[in-house]
């Protein structure tokens, strides 16, 4: 069994308490890995190094083409390292190897695009407004300071990367907490970081409960930010416990997307990208198109289409590379997921396909179709983090944008349409952080991604992204040499001074 260590101030060690959690394999129920569980004591001292290092200015102090050299010590690492590190997250989360490998791929490709920009200098130079002579006001950014990391249990390397890019290209230091469903991708990064030429206590890793570390974290007065991934839920709490000394937060939760195939949509295409949108990773995405809106007019051939395709999908052993559907993260997300189905049968919605567990072992659901579906419904309006899909029927773009707006959430969306004009204008009117256009979970390093409403707090990718883990500084350096010409001069100061 692989064994896993905390991973702070540049040293691998046990918890203070020795305890240990095991990591299973959702398909084969087989215990894989066996990792530190940190507690109080251990998040203090990670928080301590940290703090340490960021006010030591080992890494903030750093030319920022030396910190992207250092980043792009561990792009390669991973690159090296591409093959292990996706068995290992097939194994501990239940990902297809067809996207765990994509996974890897993009983490790399991520923290590469903050290995460039972390010598990208953001300042700013406005001009001074007073007649009397002249100023300069400069804009600089400068990192936050401590933050701490915490990731969910769906796309574990990734999101840590989404997360570790920005803050060490901004020059913080970081304490990353990963979820304890799938951790055993972000302590392989702990080792490839410790081969590298990071200095000590810049990046610690630490694995353990959300509810003790990560609430630890969170209250900590040393940590000045935190950036969080995972449920709304959660992200409240986090919210609150920040305020204790009113630290930075960006909050990337939860999302009950609608993905809008017009009349004039390529209904082929429209047909696939529905199921890409609804069952990429079992549903299991936070940006996931999970309520299905289709033109009245092309709706019965839509469906007949849909559920042909939807029965043809393979499920099976992630291992495969053919299989397309693989197992839930875990049995309380199966148990969450098949109570859903139930629901939205007593609320009168019908199963077009699917609806049972796929096998008698192995946590694998069938992807599942609701139609006569109301967005009223607990399954139109819930997140279910599942291969869930709800179809509802519109007559007209209004009543789309209509439906596609009436969710607490406003994280992304989609539009399907042979007509630029007529999708962007839907687009344009859809409260989300982002719309694809004929297309689904596209993501760019250089956009923002991020929510409206109560699917989140701030952005991450682009300038948006990395200004998140940055301070704005503004200096104001006076040139008017004359002291009777400064603007106040004649508001305070008395005349005869
Ligand atoms: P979660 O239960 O909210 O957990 C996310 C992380 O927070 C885990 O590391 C968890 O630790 C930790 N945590 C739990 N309670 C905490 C607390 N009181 N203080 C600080 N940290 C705490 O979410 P999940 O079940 O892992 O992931 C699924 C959710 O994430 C879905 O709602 C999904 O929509 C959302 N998600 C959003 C995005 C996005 O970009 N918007 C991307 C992916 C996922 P432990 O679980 O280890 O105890
Ligand atoms: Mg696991």
């Amino acid at each position: 069994m692989l064994k896993y260590r905390l991973f702070i101030n540049g040293e691998f060690c046990e918890s203070d308490d020795k305890k240990t959690f095991k990591s299973t394999d959702p398909f084969s129920g087989e215990e894989i890995a066996e990792i530190s569980e940190a507690g109080v004591s251990d998040t203090v001292k990670a928080v301590s190094a940290a703090r340490k290092a960021f006010d030591s200015g080992v890494w903030s102090g750093l030319p920022g083409e030396e910190r992207g050299r250092i980043i792009k010590q561990i792009v390669d690492k991973i690159n090296e390292n591409a093959e292990k590190l996706t068995e290992l997250e097939v194994r501990d989360s239940g990902s297809t190897v067809r996207k765990a490998g994509e996974d890897v791929f993009l983490s790399a490709k991520s923290l590469n695009y903050f290995s460039k920009i972390a010598s990208t200098d953001f300042t700013e130079n406005i001009a001074g407004l007073s007649k009397e002579g002249v100023s300069r006001n400069l804009v600089k950014y400068e990192p936050v300071g401590v933050c701490a990391l915490i990731t969910p249990w769906n796309f574990p390397l990734k999101m840590a990367i989404w997360k570790l890019g920005p803050a060490l290209a901004a020059g913080n230091t970081v304490i990353l907490k990963p979820a304890m469903e799938t951790s055993v991708t972000a302590c392989e990064l702990a080792r490839l970081i410790s081969e590298t030429d990071m200095p000590k206590g810049v990046v610690n890793i630490i694995t353990g409960k959300g509810s003790v570390i990560g609430t630890e974290l969170v209250n900590n007065p040393d940590v000045d930010k935190v950036g969080f991934t995972g449920s709304t839920e959660v992200g409240k709490t986090i919210m609150q416990n920040a305020s204790s000394n009113l630290k930075k937060i960006t909050l990337e939760c939860g999302g009950k997307s609608a993905n809008i195939v017009l009349d004039d949509a390529d209904i082929e295409m429209s047909i696939d990208g529905a199921i890409y949108a609804a069952f990429y990773h079992q549903g299991q995405c936070c940006e996931g198109g999970t309520r299905l809106l289709v033109h009245e007019k092309i709706f019965d051939r839509f469906i007949s289409g849909l559920k042909a395709k939807i029965e043809r999908m393979k499920i099976g052993d992630p291992k495969d590379k053919s299989v397309t559907v693989g197992p839930v993260v875990n049995k309380y997300q199966f148990d969450t997921v098949m109570n859903y189905i139930k629901t939205g049968i007593e609320e009168g919605a019908e199963i077009l396909t699917g609806g049972k567990q796929f096998g008698d072992s192995g946590l694998m659901i069938e992807p599942t179709v609701f139609v006569n579906v109301d967005n009223k419904m607990k399954i139109a309006r819930e997140e279910i983090f599942g291969p869930v899909l709800v179809v509802i029927k519109f007559k007209d773009d209004d009543e789309a944008v209509a439906i596609a707006n009436d969710s607490i959430y406003g994280l992304a969306g989609g539009v399907w349409s042979g007509n630029d004009e007529r999708a962007m204008a839907v687009a344009d009117r859809m409260r989300t952080g982002t719309v694809w256009i004929n297309e689904y979970h596209l993501m760019s390093d250089r956009a923002p991604f991020g929510g409206y409403k109560q699917s989140g707090i701030g952005r991450e990718f682009g300038s948006e992204g990395i200004k998140e883990y940055m301070e704005a500084k503004h200096i104001h350096i006076d040139e008017i040499k004359d002291r009777t010409k400064k603007p106040w001069y004649r508001t305070v100061v008395p005349k005869d001074l």
